[in-house]
């Protein structure tokens, strides 16, 4: 086979294929020999359900896998920084360059934004094949120190990173991160990198919490899922001693929330625990419509805000802090299922088993 490819047709319809070698078309761009790639949970929704929102293409169906490391293996003409060889973290959406999102600096809001296993029209193929081709200004070189597979971790944390710029996240904040998955952790994470000096887990399931703690000394709180969100956010406030004294709900000591669980309870729940002039961060994607406690929001002055994928310099900060030590992604990697066999590791990924699961490239 010249680029064998996973290619998704529909709900749990996948097929290892031969697909043709991309061209390099531009200039800028970089074929990447793939090493590994990551599955996250819209993988695991679109192997369940074909898609989220626009649905695969039954017909022709598209290469899956958007989180991926890789080796340079041929470059266009103009490229200067990369040589064959070179070891890369892949960026996996390409904008524009020439709309004003793109002008402005906040190139993850182009609408021309092509995302690797989006459906389209155009399609735009992912990850998951020997060969895919990117562009010089979206890898990113990583140091020989770090591992092809910690590279994949580079494009959660940079979820993360850019979730905790948003946030606006200052030196002594107490941050509460909803949702501790891969992305919760590395908010957390990353939090704790911009100076927050107490970061919270919370979640609904212990034996996620459990691993929080002891990956990076979080501290954390169960919620029962069985009270009302105002409830909810009264025993986390008075577990961590964040309750404001003598004041109801509507008075927690919390500076940021960013939610990364989308889910409708634990939305609700964040906006309570926040103080006056609080700030919240939605990353999580859950239901598109749910209740919301806006007179809260109105009441304390809550900035409230969206959160969407990475910007710029995101990629580069996330990369320095692994690098550097100061985020180890290492204890997230749970297991590693070879090429063939991706549907395994999407599978195990529903299954709520391990944090990050990744797939190995093709082996030669
Ligand atoms: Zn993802
Ligand atoms: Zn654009």
């Amino acid at each position: 086979m010249n680029n064998p490819s996973i290619v998704l047709y529909g709900a749990k319809n996948a097929k290892l294929e031969d697909k043709t070698v991309p061209e390099l078309a531009e200039p800028h761009d970089v074929l990447v020999r793939i090493n590994y790639v990551g599955v996250c949970g819209s993988d695991v929704h679109f192997w369940h359900h074909g898609g989220i929102g626009k649905m695969v293409n039954s017909s022709t169906g598209i290469v899956m896998g958007h989180e991926a490391s890789g080796t340079i293996h041929s470059i266009g003409p103009s490229v200067k920084s990369f040589k064959p060889g070179d070891r890369v973290a892949i960026e996996p959406g390409v904008p524009c360059r020439l709309c004003k999102a793109c002008k402005a600096g906040t190139y993850n809001l182009c609408r021309e934004m092509r995302f690797a296993a989006a459906p389209g029209p155009p399609d735009t193929q992912g990850t998951l094949s020997k060969y895919f081709r990117s562009s010089e200004d979206f890898v990113y070189k990583i140091p020989d120190e770090m591992g092809l597979d910690e590279a994949v971790l580079v494009e959660p944390l940079a979820v993360a990173v850019h979730a905790v710029k948003l946030g606006a996240v200052k030196p002594g904040e107490t941050v509460v991160v909803m949702g501790s998955g891969t992305i919760g952790l590395l908010c957390a994470a990353a939090a704790r990198q911009f100076g927050a000096h107490r970061v919270v887990l919370v979640d609904i399931l212990e034996k996620k919490l459990e691993f929080a703690a002891q990956y990076l000394n979080f501290e954390t709180y169960c919620s029962p899922t069985h009270i009302s969100a105002e409830e909810n956010a009264e025993k986390l406030l008075e577990k961590l001693g964040l309750a404001e004294d003598g004041t109801d709900t509507f008075g927690g000591r919390v500076d940021t929330v960013i939610e990364a669980s989308g889910a409708a309870s634990s939305i609700e729940t964040g906006i309570h625990i926040l103080r006056p002039g609080g700030k919240y961060v939605q990353t999580g994607l859950g239901k598109p419509k749910i209740e919301f406690p806006i007179v809260a929001m109105g009441q304390k002055e809550l900035m409230v805000r969206g959160c969407f994928r990475y910007g710029s310099g995101d990629y580069e900060l996330a990369v320095s802090l692994i690098n550097k030590g100061l985020i180890d992604v290492k204890p997230l990697i749970s297991s590693v299922t070879p090429f063939e066999k991706a549907p395994e590791a999407w599978e195990k990924t529903a299954r709520g088993e391990g944090i990050k699961n990744l797939i190995q490239g093709v082996q030669d």
